[in-house]
């Protein structure tokens, strides 16, 4: 579905110029999740930025579906934006705070608002895939805890119905508890829904309970790339060493 090809990022020109990604070559397979890890400042979220096209490479070839993201035309740049979801850091950025849950989903659902008729049963079979009532559909994004506010933000990018989900640090903002519910429903989801994932965290614990493959980021390049259990099981890389041995 997607692959990078020595992809280059650098923010700034002159002498403060800072290339944050160093040619980057990584592949996503439909149905797969690759997780990225790498410490704060490693380009984790350029690279998704990179994919979204939020952010331009100086170098190197991004393409999805096979055709290179850089050289679509307008019609071509709106059907990706919807073919690719991103799950933030901070559900706020993607659910409006003045909404319903359920204006929200609808939305996701049916931007052209073509048939309204089917809403309310699309919208109660999302919230059920995240284990809330359809009751909640009423409500407003502050009347939940964090942890469900992310469920719903997940819910949100999944009633797009995307060719790909990118999760950007999704439990990092919460506590223990919470994240290992994110981690299972991403987990349930994952087989369930057939998902095909970028799931970014600087925790490589975190992204080993939920990757096919597992890359890791260190100062903008890919010191290592691999199956899941080769990675977390027998890592090359010393960073990637420390990373396992730093897991309490
Ligand atoms: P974190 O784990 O903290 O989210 P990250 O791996 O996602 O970190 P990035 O956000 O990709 O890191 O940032 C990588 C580097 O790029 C940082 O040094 C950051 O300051 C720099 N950077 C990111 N965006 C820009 C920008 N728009 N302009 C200039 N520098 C930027
Ligand atoms: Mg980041």
């Amino acid at each position: 579905v997607l692959e990078l090809k020595d992809v280059k990022v650098t923010f700034g020109s002159g002498r403060s110029a800072a290339t944050v990604l160093k040619g980057v070559n990584a592949s996503i397979q439909s149905g797969k999740t690759l997780g990225i890890v790498g410490e704060s400042g490693s380009g984790k979220s350029t690279m998704a930025k990179a994919i979204v096209g939020l952010v331009k490479p100086s170098d190197g070839q991004i393409s999805f579906s096979g055709r290179d993201v850089t050289k679509m035309s307008g019609a071509e740049r709106r059907r990706m934006r919807r073919a690719v979801q991103m799950v933030p850091q901070d559900p706020y950025s993607s659910l409006n705070p003045r909404r319903t849950i359920g204006q929200t989903l609808a939305e996701a659902i049916d931007p052209l608002r073509a048939n309204p008729k089917e809403h309310s049963e699309k919208i109660s079979y999302w919230l059920s895939t995240i284990r809330l009532d359809p009751d909640v559909a009423e409500r407003y994004p502050h009347e939940f805890s964090g942890g469900q506010r992310q469920r719903i933000a997940i819910a949100r990018a999944l009633a797009v119905q995307p060719k790909l989900i990118i999760a950007d640090e999704i439990t990092s903002a919460l506590d223990l508890s919470v994240q290992a519910e994110i981690l299972n429903l991403i987990g349930r989801l994952r087989k369930e829904l057939d998902l095909t994932m970028a799931f970014i965290s600087h925790d490589l614990d975190v992204v080993h309970h939920v990757s096919d493959e597992i890359l890791v980021l260190f100062h903008g390049e890919v010191v290592e790339q691999g199956d899941v259990d080769a990675v977390y099981g027998n890592p090359q890389h010393p960073y990637t060493r420390r990373l396992i041995d730093s897991v309490p």
